[in-house]
């Protein structure tokens, strides 16, 4: 497979949007650039191995960024981020970026172009060899005129199109070209036919369009403001009594060394229990008595994960998704520790199987203190983060 850099151009002046850099203008929160490059991560382990940030000249040290990695972008995404020093022109930055490049194949994007998709990276990589470069282009829509000291002449539009970017290349082959065509290239593209290489076309896509003067803006901010996201929080909290000859279960994992179990009606997995209410709560669903009453003998021994199921099912059914839960139990004894990674593990199968890790889990002791203390019980409070999409998304489909 081959591997690319992925080369953000975020080293402009914004001279078109009135002194403002665009590349630092927020979108739903985040920079323009940080759309791109997350849509990069988004491509880590099929074909994209790092992003090039490249940064007005002198911004990479010093400037509102300061650090070597410009915030938001995460320390832990999938794929390094990499600052480049922009230069005097475009094609100067571009070419820092390629030198600060570790692959050998590279796409080369505007960081005022935050909506390229994913399948868009996907067909720009299929088409890019050692010898043939590859750009997104669009057939011209709009009429054209050609206005020359007040004469106006039509222009046929036919076999015209308009370039966007990324654009991909074999790397040593586009610095070749770089280098031998000087500062005046309006693109890579230019550069790279001018030193006779072949040149593919893919399809772009309309919204992935730059974003360069005021009103672009604006529209880049309806669509992505379009869906706007809901959060909440819900707190959850159980209590059961440790008594001999009963198992110890948590999150679903048995505790098999413990001598100690909790009493309950259902199989008293406390920290279930706890984490089940703060989904709910944070739904503004009824907490789990009221869903599964003890008086109901249908839940004598219930698996507390099976309940548990049914209440990711009910928080699902209001529209919401967990993205995180944490909880602390307390308990002088057993001591918990090793077996949280597992806790965590079947908790988090069950409440997002899509997402590894959704959750955190302490264990403290009761430091002797209160009936915990003396080994008669054990708590647990959990709270849990849900989140809601709403409004149409940008794929057009409206969100509940
Ligand atoms: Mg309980």
């Amino acid at each position: 497979m081959k591997e690319f850099s992925f080369v953000i151009v975020a080293g402009g002046q914004g001279s078109r949007m009135g002194g403002q850099r665009k590349q630092f203008l927020p979108l739903r929160g985040r920079p323009l650039w940080c759309w791109s490059a997350e849509r990069a991560a988004s491509l880590a382990g099929a074909g994209v191995g790092e992003v090039v940030l490249v940064l007005p000249a002198g911004e990479s040290r010093a400037g509102p960024l300061r650090g070597a990695v410009p915030q938001p972008w995460d320390e832990n995404a999938p794929i390094p981020l990499r600052v480049a020093e922009g230069g005097a022109s475009r094609a100067e930055s571009v070419f820092n970026g390629l030198l600060a490049s570790s692959f050998d194949y590279v796409m080369v994007h505007d960081a005022a172009r935050p909506f390229a998709g994913e399948a868009l990276l996907r067909r720009l990589m299929e088409a890019t060899s050692e010898t043939a470069g590859a750009v997104p282009v669009l057939p011209v829509a709009d009429a054209l005129k050609r206005v020359e000291g007040g004469e106006v002449v039509p222009v046929d539009r036919e076999g015209l199109f308009i370039t966007q970017t990324p654009q991909s290349f074999y790397r040593p082959a586009l610095i070749d070209a770089l280098r031998a065509h000087g500062n005046g290239a309006k693109d890579e593209a230019e550069a790279w036919l001018a030193a006779g290489r072949e040149l593919r076309c893919v399809e772009g896509e309309r919204l992935n369009f730059k974003i360069t003067w005021p009103d672009d803006l604006r529209m880049a901010r309806a669509l992505a403001e379009g869906e706007s996201l809901s959060q909440r929080t819900g707190l959850g909290y159980d209590v059961h009594r440790l008594v001999p000859d009963r198992p110890l279960i948590l999150g679903g994992v048995p505790i098999a060394e413990s001598p100690l179990g909790l009493l309950g009606h259902s199989d008293a997995d406390l920290l279930t229990h706890a984490v089940a209410d703060a989904l709910l709560g944070a739904a503004g669903l009824p907490d789990i008595g009221n869903l599964f009453p003890a008086s109901d003998p249908a839940y004598r021994g219930a698996d507390s994960m099976e309940l548990l199921r049914q209440v990711v099912d009910r928080v699902h059914g209001e529209g919401w998704r967990v993205s995180w839960v944490d909880a602390v139990i307390q308990a002088q004894v057993p001591r918990l520790n090793a077996h949280l990674p597992e806790m965590r593990q079947r908790l988090s199968a069950v409440l997002a199987p899509g997402l590894p890790n959704c959750v955190n889990l302490k264990a403290k002791s009761a430091e002797g203190t209160g009936d915990e203390g003396r080994g008669g019980s054990m708590t647990c409070w959990a709270v849990a983060a849900l989140c809601r999409v709403s409004g149409v998304g940008m794929d057009g489909e409206a969100r509940p």
